[in-house]
């Protein structure tokens, strides 16, 4: 399985694309969390790109398409993977598609999750990330055992710089204008599978066993 995992910012894409990977032993590659990680330790591209993510912006695809072709050239990637948050924009298919040519391979699998705007701001409001191991909780709905810390790794737990109400409208904005456009071009591969974004935690893994199996 190679498969592309879309949807607006906020629709879960990260929580799927783990048990999916679990599912299917195949690595994720996340551009979001490995943007941030080059931001935590203050290389050259992550001083660039911090001031993009911190306002909802894409970050350049110059920087994004050269972490994602380094990553891709790695062997465990070969037979299988999952691409959280990668492609964003046309510009940035372009290059995966020369980047699987390169590599002789096909995409058979764009995952689309479907959410409306309102359900987005109020999960993303209210969720708190672990900034070392990427785990995600909600203050409603996924609290952790002790309060702000994470049940996996034991890191105190932030609110991301880009989960405030006017910069998650922004990255709405962002997301309409640049990257639900890349539907209509994996549709007419005939790559997409639709799955709602509302599919309860405890419900997903056998939802998308038998949507994906
Ligand atoms: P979400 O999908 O919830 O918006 P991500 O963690 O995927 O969160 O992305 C956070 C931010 O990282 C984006 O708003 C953007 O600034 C940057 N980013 C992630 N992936 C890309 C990408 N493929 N191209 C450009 N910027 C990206």
């Amino acid at each position: 399985m190679r498969m592309v995992l879309m949807g607006p910012p906020g629709s879960g894409k990260g929580t799927r694309a783990h048990i999916i990977s679990d599912l299917f032993d195949i690595p994720v590659v996340t551009t979001g969390d490995m943007l941030r990680e080059a931001v935590r330790d203050e290389t050259q591209y992550g001083k660039i790109a911090k001031d993009y993510m911190d306002r909802g912006d894409l970050v350049p695809d110059k920087i994004v398409n050269g972490i994602v072709r380094e990553r891709m050239m790695k062997p465990d990637v070969h037979d299988g993977f999952i691409l959280d948050g990668f492609p964003r924009s046309q510009t940035q298919a372009d290059a995966l598609d020369e980047i699987l040519d390169d590599l002789g391979i096909e995409l058979t699998h764009v995952l689309f999750v479907v959410l409306s705007d309102e359900v987005i701001i109020q999960r993303l409001s209210k969720r708190r990330s672990c900034p070392e191991c990427g785990a995600v909780y909600h203050l409603e709905s996924a609290l952790p055992k002790q309060k702000d810390i994470c049940d996996a790794c034991g890191a105190q737990l932030i609110q991301r710089d880009d989960d405030k109400e006017e910069v998650i409208k922004h990255r709405l904005e962002v997301y309409r204008e640049l990257t639900e456009p890349l539907l209509e071009r994996y549709g007419n591969r005939g790559l997409i599978v639709e799955t709602s974004g509302e599919v309860a935690m405890n419900e997903l893994k056998a939802h998308l066993k038998a949507l994906l199996g």
